[in-house]
């Protein structure tokens, strides 16, 4: 414990020290200084409440939309931080691509403020998992960047071990509500020893149509996990809106 609050210290120091002798540039406007700037942060379309608990669309009641009343997922909640574009849709990509620890961390302050409103209790932090050849072509996975973060802010168990994708899914892009399902069907496997009786916090970077969180959440329920519950930094708004052609291996 003492070693890993060393570590923790001395990684903080680092990294403060690497934003000195090279100050980042804002993410939406390129301004020196921060990595968003408060101009651009105050332009980022932040998620409201009057969503759906399980999917974020808009819903005039309290509680679920009427798709979500009908068919409940297996996940007991959803929330993200924002909507996928601008600003955020920047920095996801800055996330994805370019192997920027630093982002990472500063992201995570963004889940940080999203959870603390959700009123949620969970026992450990677990980020979905890429495949493997996923994983070998872009050397990590984006969602343990915010993921391990979090967990530390939360002083919560993290366990990236917990949930591993065992097949790779062909690309969602151009994919339908229907045909994403499919996709992402069987695409999990979890460890009983690691989730049993465990509240669990899903973590991911997007939310698109919750395909992903759905399979990956019913594989956790089905290995015993008590609850889950799913936090994505940003949600599309639209399902059209994600396909970006401009990205290598867009998922
Ligand atoms: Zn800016
Ligand atoms: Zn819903």
């Amino acid at each position: 414990m003492r070693s890993d609050h060393f570590s923790q210290k001395f990684e903080q120091i680092s990294l403060n020290l690497l934003d000195w002798l090279f100050p980042p540039a804002c993410l939406g406007c390129g301004v020196e200084g921060l990595i968003i700037c408060s101009d651009c942060f105050t332009k980022i379309e932040l998620m409201p409440a009057n969503v759906c608990n399980l999917c974020g669309s808009y819903t005039s009641r309290r509680g679920f939309c009427p798709q979500c009343a009908r068919q409940k997922p297996l996940y007991s909640g959803f929330r993200a931080f924002a909507y996928y574009n601008g600003t955020i849709r920047k920095a996801i990509q800055q996330l994805k691509y370019h192997n920027d620890l630093s982002i990472g961390r500063y992201l995570a302050g963004m889940l940080e403020i999203t959870f603390a409103r959700t009123g949620w209790e969970v026992d450990l932090v677990v980020p979905v998992p890429i495949g493997e050849l996923k994983r070998e072509q872009r050397g990590y996975n984006q969602a343990e960047r915010l993921a391990k973060p979090l967990s530390r802010k939360l002083n919560l168990a993290y366990d990236p071990g917990a949930l591993t994708r065992i097949h790779e899914l062909s690309s969602q892009v151009g994919l339908d509500h229907y045909a994403r399902h499919e996709n992402v069907r069987n695409a999990f496997i979890a460890s009983s020893n690691k989730v049993r009786d465990k509240k669990i916090l899903l973590v991911d970077d997007v939310f698109t149509s919750g395909a992903t969180m759905q399979a990956a959440a019913a594989e956790l329920i089905y290995a015993s996990a008590e609850k889950v519950f799913c936090l994505a930094l940003a949600k599309v708004k639209h399902e059209s809106a994600e396909i970006d052609f401009s990205m290598p291996n867009n998922v």
